[in-house]
């Protein structure tokens, strides 16, 4: 049976993809209009739609007229109740049985946004697309692919719906297989390493699983590109005993998960050939430069989102894959997928995303507005103009309308008639190294909870700012604390492991649990400190009743980090985690 399956499978015609592709982007205007139409039509009876007044309208000057501008704030409540199991049609026609957790955060709590079959159908042409795009530049067939992914637990909401990252969701789908299948590069490790519950274990296992097939390894890749970075400093640390495992054919007892194992046990068979041509080349490497090449012959490229909060890791990623390309991954988000990167030959620091216009209804805000006089006034996907920079809007297949994303994008050019994106920065991002995404907001919640813990003893925080940290490996986070008097250590160290713990994005405590990103450090500042940044800025010109404490300082603002660092006088180490 599974042999018949498989024999039906189709086969991934790359060529036919892109021409769907090009014919699609260039009637964009028109796509985008038969796409609403299709949501419209799908979702009419959704009591979101009713309460605006929609009244069945499928039309593009209805729906804008009706409907209004969001962010997930205003959707909490609906997709709560569905979370909860409501099943009558709140956002959508059908009811929404699967809940997917953005790493963004609102008031400090982890948000839930709907994901469904259409979702999934987008995330598989997204895939297909930019792999067209990728193998006509760097063709690859018939090997596999070193994919570091880790799929947490789905966990089951109030109302039984199942809940977990975006990336959870989709590799937890069984059509994802069956189009890595098609496109003849099926992962080296077994599902047990991608679903284990021990990260560490897994991120062992998919090293051990990659120098296994080390020889038919094409692509090195994964979601974000600090996560190949973590990989590889990883078996700079481990490559013995992975070496070791390879020569006895038997499993490190550093993995003890039983499922993981059994799995991995079972494709690995001694080879000291093997085990002695791994260890010949990592000992000639030079500060393991070039290492992913060295050690994987046929790799044609490395591949991963390198574009927004990935750049600053693009130097290291570089030192790892000597001349090996870095192409970097398409544009998309919990709330839905938005453009692919059909020119992969450009340098990550170059790249662009062009818009598929039939899997939701792009709006864009020009940013150029007068925030402060005007309602925000978006323009359609074909409507905007090069050079400019906006905030998006999704209109998508899975009950979210006219959703703020929060993500400011340029238009560097069209592809035929859909405009090619980069990735500027998120528009109210503070703080974040991986997958995690924090607010001004988050840190000003974290810092207010673990300063209730001074005020206790009649203390305060006079004045606070962070910066993330990306000398240390892993990265980690670094609280400023100016305090009116002198705590003692034990409540400081207190503050510390509170403001950890108060980060409550998922992205942020899922990574601080298996340690991809550091512990939180706190920076006590002596008494004046801020003053003295007060004083910088006036004398860059500053009016001082405009001033505002920068709660994040950048890596590019030398001065005021020079006056922080100056001035600490202790540090403490969160050992909430
Ligand atoms: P999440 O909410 O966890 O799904 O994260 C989605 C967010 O990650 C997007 O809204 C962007 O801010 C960011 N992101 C996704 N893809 C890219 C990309 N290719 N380049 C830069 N940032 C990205």
């Amino acid at each position: 049976m599974v042999n018949m399956l498989d024999k039906m499978e189709e086969v991934f015609d790359p060529e036919a993809v892109i021409e769907e592709f090009e014919a699609m982007t260039r009637d964009a205007g028109e796509v985008q209009t038969e796409a609403l139409k299709k949501i419209l039509e799908e979702n009419g009876e959704a009591e979101y739609l009713q309460e605006w007044g929609l009244n069945g309208r499928t039309d593009p000057e209805s729906f804008r007229a009706c409907i209004p501008l969001v962010t997930h704030k205003d959707l909490e409540s609906y997709i709560q109740r569905i979370a909860d199991g409501q099943n009558s049609p709140i956002l959508t026609g059908k009811p929404i049985t699967t809940i997917s957790l953005s790493s963004g955060t609102t008031q400090g709590k982890p948000k839930f946004v709907p994901f469904n079959d259409e979702l999934m159908e987008n995330t598989l042409q997204i895939f297909k697309t930019s792999f067209a795009f990728r193998n006509r530049e760097y063709p690859i067939a018939g090997g596999k692919a070193l994919q570091f992914i880790f799929s947490s637990k789905q966990f089951m909401t109030k109302g039984g719906l199942a809940a977990g990252t975006a990336t959870t969701n989709v590799y937890r789908n069984s059509k994802i297989k069956k189009t890595m299948r098609e496109m003849q590069i099926p992962f080296c490790s077994p599902d047990e390493v991608i679903f284990g519950p021990d990260f560490h274990q897994s991120l062992y296992c998919h090293l051990l699983c990659g120098l296994i097939f080390r020889d038919k390894v094409q692509v090195i890749s994964s979601t974000f590109a600090h996560c190949i970075i973590h990989a590889f400093r990883t078996l700079e640390q481990v490559w013995e005993e992975l070496v070791s495992d390879i020569r006895e054919g038997v499993l490190s007892t550093r993995i003890t998960v039983p499922s993981v194992r059994l799995a991995v046990s079972k494709i690995l068979k001694p080879d000291s050939e093997s085990a002695n041509t791994i260890s010949h080349k990592i000992l000639g490497l030079s500060n393991w430069n070039g290492l992913v090449p060295e050690l994987f012959p046929n790799a044609k490229y490395i591949y991963g989102i390198m574009t927004g909060s990935m750049e600053p890791y693009l130097m290291k990623l570089r030192h790892y894959a000597g001349n090996l390309p870095l192409l970097s991954a398409d544009y998309g988000s919990s709330e839905g997928w938005i453009g692919v990167n059909v020119n992969p030959k450009l340098p990550p620091e170059l790249a662009t995303f062009a818009v598929l216009p039939n899997i939701g209804f792009f709006e864009f805000i020009p940013l150029n507005d007068d925030f402060n006089s005007v309602e925000p006034n978006p323009v359609g996907l074909t409507e905007v103009k090069v050079g400019e920079e906006y905030e998006v809007l999704v209109t998508n297949f899975a009950g979210l309308y006219r959703y703020r994303l929060g993500d400011v994008v340029k238009v560097k050019g069209f592809h035929n008639s859909t405009p090619e994106l980069q990735f500027v920065c998120r528009k109210n991002l503070l703080l974040t190294i991986n997958i995690d995404k924090n607010t001004e907001k988050d840190l000003q919640l974290s810092v207010e909870a673990a300063a209730k813990l001074l005020s206790a003893k009649n203390q305060e925080v006079v004045d606070f700012t962070s910066q993330v940290d990306i000398s240390t490996d892993p990265a980690h986070y670094v609280i400023f604390w100016e305090t009116s008097d002198d705590p003692n250590h034990e409540i400081l160290q207190e503050c510390c492991n509170c403001l950890d713990r108060s980060f409550v994005d998922a992205g942020y405590m899922s990574s601080r649990k298996v340690n991809t990103i550091g512990a939180l450090e706190l920076r006590i500042v002596k008494r004046g400190t801020f003053h003295k940044i007060l004083d910088h800025y006036v004398g860059l010109g500053s009016a001082v009743s405009q001033f505002k404490t920068p709660r994040c300082v950048g890596p590019t603002n030398k001065i005021v980090l020079q006056i922080l660092s100056n001035n600490v006088v202790k540090s403490y180490f969160s050992t909430a985690f």
